[in-house]
């Protein structure tokens, strides 16, 4: 089993943390942020959201 990493994609703008993920051996050894486009309930429309470790 690969290992993971739980953490949460947190709004640039809002700072509201809805969704959760987890990295991915790939992304892990890379060590990439995660941004990803994602709709946020806050500011009512999609921002850019970054990995935040909870
Ligand atoms: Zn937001």
């Amino acid at each position: 089993m690969p290992p993971r990493e739980p953490m949460f994609l947190e709004c640039t703008e809002c700072g509201t943390r809805y969704y959760r993920t987890t990295k991915t051996m790939s992304t892990l050894k890379q060590g990439q942020k995660i941004e990803k486009m994602k709709f946020c309930p806050k500011c009512r429309m999609h921002r850019v959201h970054k990995e935040r470790k909870k």
